[in-house]
């Protein structure tokens, strides 16, 4: 079930209210390494916070396969929510060496490249 609270990945913003209604929907199932396992109370499905960490961009995602939930890799949902944060592409072309793609809004490269770098958000 999708809703404007539940999109299969968002940023985690401790403090705020959306992070706070989300919180209080789940229950912590499991911690491992980096990652907390919650199962929303209401409907059961499972959902992956990133621990807190203070240099880092926190994601909640949605884990449609609770068994990989240690696994499951986000980085194709990590860059399309990158990509709809910053509105979509410009009009240039990625400054990287050999790279035609065109940039990331707000940025130098193109959407890879500007998540290669390290940059979430
Ligand atoms: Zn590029």
């Amino acid at each position: 079930m999708q809703s404007a609270l539940w999109p299969d990945i968002d940023y985690h913003q401790a403090g705020t209210a959306t992070a706070r209604a989300r919180l209080e929907a789940l229950e912590l199932i499991e911690q491992h390494g980096w990652y907390e396992l919650y199962r929303k109370k209401e409907d059961g499905s499972y959902w992956r916070l990133d621990r807190d960490e203070k240099y880092q961009e926190r994601f909640i995602v949605r884990i449609a396969e609770p068994a990989t939930w240690q696994t499951f890799d986000t980085t194709e949902l990590e860059k399309q929510l990158l990509l709809n944060q910053r509105g979509g592409l410009g009009t240039e072309r990625c400054i990287a060496a050999g790279c035609k793609s065109t940039v990331l809004q707000r940025s130098a490269f193109c959407l890879n490249h500007t998540y290669e770098r390290g940059v979430r958000t």
